[in-house]
């Protein structure tokens, strides 16, 4: 019993060293310095400056950075596209990798600036870049802020989707990159002040039981909860190539989720404590993987 007692205290202060890293309120200013770009859909001018901050601010934390620029065929015809990926390099020749997109959905002549969707993966990657450089690595991560995964047409559907994350998979086909990947995550509206995620049973079932489990030993069973709602995002081209994949998405945004895709999805609906739960969530479960 003492030493069981022992062994918990042990395996927990290890976990709050590892998750310590993670600061929700860098995270939330991360995300108010590409919102106050305003609308930032793929091939914009907006969607340029946040590439070139993305850039500016990862190269902080010493990690090697590559650009994976691309042209996708959209419904409005040829448009400029690029990923932007960042190395964290291990040694087990392994990899994991952590994902969202930056891009936000082109509503013209509206003001609909994505503080949630858009704009929460991509101050909380930023903030993840600059935990994960603090730590040393077993296996390469990867944290990639893709472009295009909002749909040009209202609606979603067919190939009008998924631009940066089906590139940057046929690519990482083509190299073998993906052979080397354990897990990839990827995430998506997380900065709701009212942090409801539900499990996509279409995602890698040991990643779902991996990071439900992570979570609830961190004390967050409110946050992720033990429900299920199928989605569509940008780990799907990944799945589809076999890699092992997650999607962690709060698909509940204001009551009825009647903040998506709204101009209403403002910094205002964020917490810092939303973000800072996913990233403390994040980095055990990295952790974790590169232990197995
Ligand atoms: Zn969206």
């Amino acid at each position: 019993m003492f030493r069981a007692k022992t062994f918990l205290i042990l395996t927990l202060t290890a976990v709050a060293a590892v998750a310590a890293d993670f600061s929700g309120t860098s995270a939330l200013e991360f995300t108010k310095s590409v919102v106050a770009l305003g609308p930032r859909p793929s091939g914009s001018e907006a969607n340029l400056k946040q590439q070139a901050y993305i850039l500016s601010q990862v190269k902080l934390d010493g990690c090697t950075v590559s650009e994976d620029a691309f042209t996708a065929a959209t419904p409005k015809g040829q448009v400029a596209m690029k990923n932007i990926i960042a190395k964290f390099p291990g040694k087990s020749g392994k990899a994991i990798v952590i994902s969202g997109h930056f891009d936000t959905k082109f509503y013209p002549g509206r003001n609909f600036v994505g503080a949630n969707d858009g704009g929460s993966s991509t101050g909380w990657l930023l903030e993840l870049a600059r935990a994960l450089a603090k730590q040393p690595r077993i296996d390469d991560v990867y944290v990639v802020w893709l472009d295009g995964e909002e749909a040009v047409r209202e609606e979603w559907g067919g190939e009008d989707n998924e631009y940066g994350s089906r590139h940057l998979a046929e690519r990482w086909r083509m190299d073998g990159t993906l052979t080397r990947i354990k897990a990839l995550i990827n995430v998506d509206m997380i900065g709701d002040k009212n942090l409801t995620i539900k499990k996509d049973p279409n995602s890698t079932p040991r990643l779902n039981q991996l990071v439900w489990s992570t979570a609830a030993e961190l004390g967050y069973q409110r946050n992720f909860v033990n429900e299920s709602l199928p989605m569509e995002d940008d780990h799907e081209p990944f799945l589809k190539l076999r890699v092992p994949a997650i999607d962690v998405i709060d698909f509940d945004y204001g009551l009825n989720n009647r903040f998506w895709h709204e101009d209403t999805d403002t910094m205002d609906k964020l917490s810092a404590q939303s973000l800072e739960i996913v990233g403390k969530v994040m980095l055990e479960v990295i952790h974790r993987l590169e232990r197995q």
